[in-house]
């Protein structure tokens, strides 16, 4: 069996950090043959306990905002007793750093090493800056072996955008240095990486990891039937991972299908970095414990939710002196459960439930879209694009046929009593030949 390598060491010259000591512990557990993955989840909570801890003396000494909001809060010292005690540090909206780099930047700027910013699809963006020993080393510290198993025999095509956000350059980084990948940057629509040349050079490096988003990966293959390549065949993919955009577990399989080897999901963003990563045995993803402290909280109350209830998922990050994110509102929805997975990870896993803006509100219910393409994926006849339009409570679907020989009006029939069948909800079906494909985020909801 091959391992990764982890064998990048970086040291940052006379770098002390309240993060130093966390050193010891995953030292530890590599002395001992094991990850955090699959410790007694009590292990778990004890690190994440000291972890939170050491990030809250951090932003206290360090940030203005940060510990006058918890001086307000009634906090006379930068320390929690339990972790259900996380509940009364007060929460980070996205409105309060949209715009500011400074407002919770916790290190002198100069020795900020990298600022990544979020796209921006509404309003200001939200820069995120990283210092170098963020990025090299303690980004690095936590190894979940059993989640990847990419190691130096791999070759792994990158195809996310390397422009502002984290995902090209995060990957990259991942890849390089824990596991010792050859990567091919192919990143995402850029001038220099037209889809037909990324094909031919993941054949030429015979590349066996793509990490890119759903809808890429569909572009990809779709494409690579007009330059002649067969995929599974000229490209010998044994593993995709999926980022950037959610999508169901149904259009997951169509991927796996048509590019013939394991899709998994990879759910992580700019700000947070990596939150939750998909095992093999594909019943949500699992939170990367090392990394980030979830709770899940019900949006309006603040409160936060058990087990098992669906909320806004509250992110903060256990490894960072750059930007640490306390307590962030990620504004996407999902709800925890206790692992019980097959798979041996001991960490908790999430279901996503997608962004709490795209919601559809169909009679008097809110449906994730998510879902509605999940059951919509279930028809073999329908494409990998698709709009959902919401207008005055009335669901329209537009669709695409693939690889099929009923017509128009057989397809939309079979969708719409399809669709009556699962959620109960009459649509409108539209069968289009020229759905638009794109580079970007793929738009498909419009409310
Ligand atoms: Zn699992």
């Amino acid at each position: 069996m091959k391992f990764q390598t982890h064998k990048m060491t970086v040291s940052i010259d006379e770098h002390s950090s309240h993060l130093e000591q966390f050193k010891e512990f995953y030292k530890q557990l590599d002395d001992e043959g094991k990850t955090i993955e699959v410790l007694p989840h009590q292990k778990i909570e004890d690190y994440q306990l000291k972890a939170v801890n050491a990030t809250l003396a951090h932003v206290w000494n360090r940030n203005e905002y940060y510990r006058s909001t918890l001086e307000e809060a009634g906090f006379t010292e930068p320390k929690i007793d339990s972790l259900e005690q996380l509940a009364s540090v007060p929460m980070l909206k996205k409105d309060v750093i949209r715009g500011d780099k400074q407002k919770i930047l916790c290190v002198d700027p100069k020795e900020i090493g990298q600022v990544h910013l979020t796209s921006g699809t509404s309003g200001k963006p939200i820069y995120t800056s990283y210092t170098l020993a963020d990025q090299y080393v303690y980004d690095l510290l936590p190894k979940y072996l059993e989640l990847f198993k990419e190691s130096d025999d791999d070759v792994a095509a990158i195809a996310l955008p390397y422009e502002f956000a984290l995902p090209g350059l995060g990957f990259q980084r991942l890849f390089q240095f824990a596991f010792g990948t050859a990567v091919l940057s192919l990143g995402k629509g850029g001038y220099m990486a037209p889809i037909d040349k990324s094909l031919e050079l993941m054949k030429e490096f015979q590349a066996t990891v793509l990490t890119t988003t759903p809808s890429y990966a569909a572009l990809l293959a779709e494409e690579s039937e007009k330059c002649g390549i067969k995929i599974g065949e000229d490209i010998p993919l044994k593993k995709i991972w999926l980022t950037g955009e959610g999508c169901s577990s149904t259009f997951r399989e169509r991927l796996e299908k048509w590019w013939g080897c394991e899709v998994s999901f990879f759910y992580g963003s700019t700000e947070c970095g990596v939150v939750g990563v998909e095992c093999s045995k594909h019943n949500g993803y699992h939170v990367m414990e090392g990394h980030v402290k979830v709770e899940i909280v019900d949006p309006v109350s603040e409160e936060v939710l058990p087990y098992g209830r669906t909320g806004e998922i509250v992110v903060t990050t256990l490894l960072r002196e750059g930007m640490p994110m306390v307590r962030y509102r990620t504004g996407d929805l999902g709800n925890l459960q206790k692992s019980k997975c097959d798979c041996g990870i001991t960490m908790d896993v999430i279901q996503l439930r997608g962004r709490m803006e795209h919601m559809l509100r169909l009679g008097t219910e809110d449906y994730s879209p998510f879902l509605i393409e999940h059951f919509l994926m279930e028809i073999p006849e329908v494409g990998l694009w698709y709009h959902l339009k919401l207008d005055q409570g009335v669901l329209t679907i537009e669709a695409e046929k693939f690889r099929t020989k009923l017509s128009d009006e057989q397809l939309a029939a079979k969708i719409q009593e399809h669709m009556a069948d699962r959620i109960g909800i009459h649509c409108e079906v539209v069968i289009r030949h020229d759905i638009p494909r794109t580079f970007g985020k793929a738009t498909r909801v419009f409310n």
